[in-house]
């Protein structure tokens, strides 16, 4: 029988999917791993479950174990599972290769007690992040678990029972509880644009996360969890976990000094196969000297840490020993040369690794300077420090330990934007030389290894320096407005006039000008005669009662009156008296037919773009560039 021999093969090239845990911190991703891990079969042919470097292998037959008291009906197909082991670590929560999440599924760990919190919501921007490449369908399979539901308080444990059952049984005070700690995150995850719902209620299970209550401590909701992964994967990913042997897919996870081997890569192969001297490009091109995956506990009297391999099939993460690793960059793609075109080819994809990144760079290089330990995780870090509630631009970049090199690129911002000269160093170590030079030049560097908590200290400091900017600016700033005079109460030191405020906001300080007539009626949009036709409307002047020609400016406002009483601004549309001080000038009774602006300047219009750009209506906004032309503002 033909298609059963087909069916018989498809299954045996299906490769295990990639499993990512993300979360905040303390939510329970080691202890949910840990507990993962634990699902040991007593007697198995194939083997139990295998550690690998930064990875565990979880076979088929533990993961039917674990789930055979959810009975469920589909048969488990898909070949195991393959967790990446450190969880909360930036590289490999972000590990992405040509735009594309490395993980085929993922575990996004919430805290029941605490709902969704700042890594959470990063992890979801993550998850969110289009892919640039053509792949379709490429995001992962996301499965929430809500974890520490043992901390509701009442909570009954019931080993072995499902979680869904283990919930009724639970006391009608824990279940509203329940009920309404699950409501509030539903709706914290709507607001951050996610569809959730409680895995045995998703019917439209792709669009909407599951949400599987679990505790990491009891094992609770963990079988469910897997279910869920296997089943999801093996009927929606047949494709993309289908086994390659056309094609070697592989991206460096790691690079570092192993202890006899000088730097290495730890390399998770996803797909195809790797042999010892096989030529590889990266941003590298070296050959592979060796090939090595750690010995098993068992077999650890044998002399040496690592089992050396001739050739290695995916999926598995494997250490590569070879020359010039210590420029590789984890992230980054690994392609495995076998044609003569394929060097040129591959060297081309290695670069547009980097154009998406480049692509998020500011084109002046004016914006802070951040170095990380992965291409991914300098990818997510600058996509989070550009998003639009920060708005903190990114100059340049570096991978890996900060050197000296990068202090005085940093420092190239020193005279540009002080805040600026600034190295966020993420998950990487700072060299003391590199430290040494920072503190000469005046460099500042912050460090942490979780991405948003070097975020917020970034964010503290910047605020900071812009509110003291913005204190030091006050003096400066100059608010646009447009003012006629109807009444002149004094012409003379200091000049006090009735006036209409016909646009913008009049306030305390604002120096004034007078403005050419013709001028004012393209601002205000009133109909200018220039004095030649006989059907001159009646109430307007006559063009020679315009005298003024130029900009005159006639000093600053020092008091705004509305009705006897003094306020510190007033807005379009109001009538109001004004004092205008610091100068000579005599406003004679001609001037009433005058217009009236805020003299702004390219100083006063850079402050207010910087500092009070959210205190700007539209329509204000608009004003400044009409009085920018006016005025001659380049
Ligand atoms: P991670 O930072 O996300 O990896 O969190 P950990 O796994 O280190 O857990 C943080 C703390 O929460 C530890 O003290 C764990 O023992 C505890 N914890 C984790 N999962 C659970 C759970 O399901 N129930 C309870 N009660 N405590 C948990």
């Amino acid at each position: 029988d033909k298609t059963k021999v087909e069916i018989e093969e498809s299954e045996t090239t299906l490769r295990p999917p990639i499993c990512c845990v993300m979360g905040h911190v303390d939510t329970g991703k080691t202890k949910l791993l840990d507990s993962i891990k634990r699902t040991n079969v007593q007697k198995t042919e194939a083997g139990g479950i295998t550690q690998q470097i930064s990875a565990t292998y979880i076979p088929t037959e533990n993961i039917r174990e674990r789930t055979k008291d959810l009975k469920a009906d589909a048969k488990i197909d898909v070949t195991g599972l393959l967790v990446i082991d450190t969880p909360g670590h930036e590289s490999f929560n972000n590990l992405r290769s040509r735009g594309s999440s490395l993980c085929d599924v993922a575990i996004l760990v919430v805290d029941i007690t605490n709902g969704l919190q700042p890594q959470t919501i990063e992890s979801i921007e993550l998850l969110k992040m289009k892919n640039t490449d053509v792949i379709e369908n490429d995001k992962p399979l996301v499965v929430v678990a809500l974890n520490k539901v043992d901390r509701l308080y009442g909570w009954k444990t019931f080993p072995d029972v499902p979680i869904a059952n283990a919930l009724k049984l639970q006391s009608s005070d824990v279940q509203l509880e329940f009920k309404d700690k699950v409501t509030k995150i539903i709706t914290q995850f709507k607001e951050q644009g996610v569809n959730t719902e409680l895995f045995y209620k998703n019917k439209d299970r792709l669009d909407t996360y599951s949400i599987v209550p679990t505790s990491a401590i009891s094992g609770q909701g963990i079988p469910e969890l897997l279910l869920l992964l296997v089943q999801w994967a093996q009927k929606t990913m047949i494709e993309k976990l289908t086994y390659r042997s056309d094609l070697v897919e592989g991206t460096v996870m790691e690079v570092k000094v192993t202890e006899g081997l000088g730097t290495t890569i730890d390399v998770i192969l996803v797909n195809g196969v790797l042999h010892k001297g096989d030529e590889i490009v990266g941003p590298i091109h070296t050959t592979i000297r060796s090939l090595l995956t750690p010995r098993p506990v068992t077999e650890l009297h044998i002399k040496g840490d690592y089992i050396y391999h001739k050739e290695i099939k995916a999926t598995q993460v494997i250490k590569i020993t070879a020359q010039n690793l210590e420029h590789a960059v984890a992230g980054t793609a690994v392609y495995v040369v076998r044609t003569n075109d394929d060097l040129a080819r591959y060297k081309k994809l290695v670069m547009e690794d980097m154009r998406n990144i480049m692509s998020r760079i500011d084109k002046n290089g004016k914006g802070v300077y951040v170095q990380a330990s992965t291409l991914g995780s300098l990818e997510a870090f600058i996509v989070l420090l550009n998003s639009k509630d920060a708005n903190i631009p990114v100059g340049d970049f570096g991978i890996g330990p900060v050197h000296k090199k990068d202090v005085l690129k940093a420092s190239v911002m020193l005279n540009k934007r002080e805040e600026f000269s600034t190295i966020l160093a993420l998950d990487v170590k700072v060299t003391p030389e590199a430290r040494e030079l920072a503190d000469k030049l005046e460099v500042r560097i912050f460090t942490d290894d979780v991405s948003f908590r070097l975020f917020e200290q970034f964010k503290v400091y910047f605020n900071s320096v812009k509110e003291e900017k913005k204190i030091n600016a006050a003096t400066d700033v100059v608010f646009p407005c447009i003012l006629q005079p109807n009444k002149v109460f004094k012409s003379k030191k200091p000049i006090i006039l009735g006036v209409d405020v016909l646009q913008g906001t009049v306030k305390l300080g604002t120096p004034i000008c007078i403005i050419p007539y013709q001028a004012f009626c393209e601002i205000t949009g009133t109909y200018f005669d220039p004095g030649t036709t006989e059907e001159r409307k009646k109430d307007q002047p006559k063009k020679e009662e315009h005298k003024v020609k130029e900009i005159i400016d006639i000093g600053r406002i020092t008091s705004i009156r509305i009705n006897d009483r003094d306020v510190n601004s007033a807005q379009k549309g109001q009538q109001v008296s004004v004092k205008i001080d610091g100068s000579n000038f005599e406003f004679k009774n001609h001037f009433m037919n005058e217009g009236l602006c805020s003299h702004i300047s390219r100083n006063s219009i850079d402050v207010l773009k910087e500092h009070y750009l959210g205190e700007l209506s539209r329509e204000e906004k608009a004003l400044v560039n009409k009085l920018k032309k006016i005025l001659k503002i380049r």
